[in-house]
């Protein structure tokens, strides 16, 4: 799960990473206040999961109460790339001296942390990465081993920090290190990590996402949770307790099993690429069993998805065998007519494995209209691929 600045924030400080003073408002009345109690000068900040807010217009600085409620207004509701601001966080500003770039991320392929560090912070890293792939240092963090003080160091040098500031951020380092591990974090980002012109070294934003099967080890923290972001069709999934995932093509997927989801996402992108570029637009997994009701709650939300011009249902028969699973099908698009809902989307059914002859039969006999039956998982990935391609 992805967490606002201001929750990574709230992890950062029972971790001792340097912060500044802040607060967070809904309204533009409570941000006026929090720029009373937070002096002078203040930073008003778009709350939203998604860089660029800076770019986007969604960080302002205000000289007092007044013109805090000012920034705040122009910002609450403000959409920033398709997420609408319901809340800032006021912060007292700082004067940056230079903005520092800083993460740990989990790098699976590697089996290991990775640490981004660069002296050319603040703005857009990718850019940085891309013109100037020297400014960009990448070492690997030892899980086992942890950022120590020595590694710490030899990422300030070789990122070009200047030297006098080498001490302090070394410290912020193995702090941030703390939070990625303890708190079980994919990613722990600072960008700015700023040096302040009275030489302070600060976290001036923060970006944590977390490992949410790690979720179950920290009962105590505070619940980040926050429905009002997330994508309704998930956010009905996980109520269903299904696997959910929204992506951005066109062919709904449905299947048993991680694996078999995983390798039906890259036969219907392979498949879509000679046609056009049709890609999955979504994906589930309905699990072991299949029951008529587990597949109509998947196809109701594979079929919700308005992106969805054509879905592939491709299961592997086994505890729950391939008849019972092709019976869930047709109930499951009885059921779903019955709520009224539109089931005239062409559904491409692959059944293998365990009884699949009986529930291709099955299939067959109840010649629902919108069902097509293939038999080859790359048959089905094509015919689905091509009627997206087609409408
Ligand atoms: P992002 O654009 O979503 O990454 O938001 P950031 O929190 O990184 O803010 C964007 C930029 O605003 C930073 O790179 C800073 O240059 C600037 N900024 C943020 N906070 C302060 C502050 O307290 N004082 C000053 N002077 N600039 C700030
Ligand atoms: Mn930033």
């Amino acid at each position: 799960m992805d967490l606002y600045e201001h929750e990574a924030k709230q992890l950062f400080g029972e971790h001792d990473v340097p912060l500044a003073q802040r607060q967070l408002a809904g309204t533009p009345e409570q941000a006026a206040l929090s720029a009373t109690r937070l002096g002078p000068r203040v930073v008003v900040k778009a709350q939203v999961k998604t860089g660029g807010r800076g770019k986007a217009g969604g960080v302002k600085v205000a000289e007092g109460p007044e013109d805090a409620a000012a920034k705040a207004e122009q910002i609450l509701g403000m959409d920033i790339k398709g997420h609408t601001v319901h809340r800032v966080l006021v912060e007292e500003a700082s004067d940056i001296a230079e903005e520092y770039y800083f993460s740990l991320l989990l790098d699976r392929a590697n089996r290991t942390f990775l640490s981004i560090c660069s002296a050319e912070g603040g703005m857009d890293i990718e850019e940085v990465a891309r013109t100037r792939p020297d400014a960009v240092v990448r070492t690997p963090v030892d899980p086992a081993q942890g950022l120590d003080r020595h590694t710490a160091w030899r990422i300030c040098e070789q990122a070009g920090l200047p030297s006098d500031t080498h001490p302090r951020i070394s410290t912020v380092l193995m702090r941030l290190w703390q939070v990625a591990c303890e708190e079980d974090a994919l990613l722990v980002e600072v960008n700015p990590l700023a040096r302040t012109t009275d030489g302070h070294i600060i976290a001036l934003d923060g970006k944590v996402t977390l490992d949410d099967n790690a979720a179950f080890r920290h009962p105590e923290r505070t619940p980040f949770h926050d429905n009002g972001d997330a994508d309704p069709l998930e956010v009905r999934a996980k109520e269903k307790g299904l696997n959910y995932v929204k992506l951005d093509g066109e062919v709904g997927i449905i299947g048993n099993g991680a694996g078999l989801v995983m390798s039906t996402l890259d036969v219907v992108a392979y498949a879509g690429e000679a046609r056009g570029g049709v890609k999955p637009a979504n994906f589930l997994d309905i699990g072991g069993g299949a029951s008529a009701e587990v597949m109509a709650d998947g196809l109701e939300i594979i079929l919700g998805d308005p992106a969805v011009r054509s879905v592939f249902v491709n299961v592997f028969g086994g505890i729950t065998a391939c008849d019972a699973v092709a019976n869930g099908i047709v109930q499951a698009l009885e059921l779903l007519e019955q709520r009224g809902d539109d089931v005239s989307k062409p559904l491409v059914v692959r059944l293998d494995g365990n009884n699949a002859e009986l529930g291709r039969q099955i299939l067959e006999e109840r010649a629902h209209p919108a069902v097509r039956r293939v038999d080859t998982m790359d048959g089905a990935a094509a015919q689905a691929a091509e009627l997206a391609a087609a409408k």
